[in-house]
Order: structure tokens, then C-alpha cells, then sequence
């Protein structure tokens, strides 16, 4: 698994490059927005962890950029602002994670671990969150012993939550990473369509409105 760090902060980097290594990591890193976005775009990187402070192209920007090429490469927001609005916004633009500084490392591994481990998808092909089992082979979901059957667009959705459970994800966020880019412009409301359908197969309590910041799945 190769990590890409983009911080311009010297030691900052030399630290974040030393721990993740030592957690078993290969680290590349980058000082500035540009070149880490041309890393970023590389097919080799696993996971993005990002600086938004930065000379050049700003983390907000790097991140806009990248998503238009890597819709689910994880990235994980370095941030020394503390407030609501920052992270919702960063959310919003396309993070997966955030982190505010200063942060231990531990924590910071754990996350990256988090983003990378993938669903449950080992032989048995199921993913349970909470209440919710999924089956990733028949696209069909398991509550309470009852077998749920979905439309496409129902497992789209469902397995991104499934893969960022209690994490917030904005309406953007789920539009880029279940039906691609070209609703991006629309002022569509094809997630809340359905998550409005997916709450009546597998209740109201799964899926929880975050007002001004998307949806988060509970299970
Ligand atoms: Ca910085």
C-alpha cells in the first residue's frame, strides 16, 4: 500500500513520512499543491493524506482536481481549522476523512486503515453493519431476517454507506461515487429519492439526515 502525504511543513512531513513507514507503509510525499496532485493521479497511490494549507494549488483545490480523476481514491483532510463549516466543506468537496492538528499518529494510522480496509468481501461476500447484512454476490440485503431485494441504484448506495459507516457523506460525495459524473451539474435529487426508498425497505433509523451535510449510515 503506498500512501501519498502532501504537507509543506517540513517537519510535519519527515514525521508523517518516518511513522507511516514504520507503520509498513511506502511513503511518497509532496510540499506543495501541484505536484501533489500530478502524485496524486498516479494509479500506484492508495491513499491521499492532505495538507490544506498549502503554497500553489491549495488542499481545497488539490482535492476538487482529484476527484474529477479519482473519484474513490481515499483522501484524508490535514486541517488546523476547527470549525464545522471547514469540515463540512471539505466533506463536501470530496474527503473522506478528516484530521485536525495536532493529531497523533496512531490515530492518523488508524484512520488510513479504516479507509483502506475494503468491504468484507472474503468468500462469503457479506458486509454487516448494525442492523444490515449485505450481500455483495445477490445484491440483496438481510434485516432482521428478512431478505431485502434492491434496485440497482438501492446497492449503489447502500454498499458506499456500508464502505463509511457513521461517517457523513454529502449528496455530491454519493452522486459521484455511485452514478459517476454526469449528475454532477444536475440539481438532481436522485439521492434523496433513494435514500427515501432504501429507509422504507430497511427503516426510517439506518440512515440519518445530517441538515446542511448529507446523510450518514448507522445500520
Ligand atoms: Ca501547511
Amino acid at each position: 500500500m503506498q500512501i501519498l502525504v502532501v504537507e509543506d511543513e517540513p517537519t510535519l512531513l519527515e514525521f508523517l513520512r518516518s511513522g507511516l513507514e514504520a507503520a509498513g507503509y511506502s511513503v511518497l510525499t509532496a510540499s506543495d499543491g501541484n505536484n501533489g496532485l500530478s502524485l496524486a493521479r498516479r494509479a500506484d497511490i492508495d491513499c491521499v493524506v492532505l495538507d490544506l494549507m498549502l503554497p500553489g494549488l491549495s488542499g481545497e483545490e488539490v482535492l476538487v482536481r482529484l476527484r474529477a480523476a479519482r473519484p474513490t481514491l481515499p483522501v484524508i483532510v490535514l486541517t488546523a481549522r476547527d470549525g464545522v463549516h471547514d469540515r463540512v466543506r471539505n466533506l463536501d468537496a470530496g474527503a473522506d476523512d478528516y484530521m485536525v492538528k495536532p493529531f497523533s499518529l496512531a490515530e492518523l494510522t488508524a484512520r488510513i486503515r479504516a479507509r483502506l480496509r475494503a468491504p468484507d468481501q472474503g468468500s462469503s461476500g457479506l458486509t454487516v453493519v448494525g442492523s444490515v447484512q449485505l450481500d455483495l454476490h445477490s445484491r440483496t440485503a438481510l434485516v432482521a431476517e428478512r431478505t431485502i431485494h434492491l434496485t440497482n441504484r438501492e446497492f449503489g448506495l447502500l454498499s458506499t454507506f456500508m464502505r463509511h459507516p457513521g461517517q457523513v457523506l454529502s449528496q455530491p460525495q454519493l452522486l459521484d461515487q455511485i452514478w459517476g459524473q454526469q449528475f454532477e451539474s444536475t440539481s438532481s435529487n436522485v439521492v434523496e429519492v433513494a435514500v427515501r426508498s432504501l429507509r422504507r425497505k430497511l427503516g426510517e433509523h439506518v440512515i440519518e439526515t445530517v441538515r446542511g451535510a448529507g446523510y450518514r449510515f448507522v445500520g
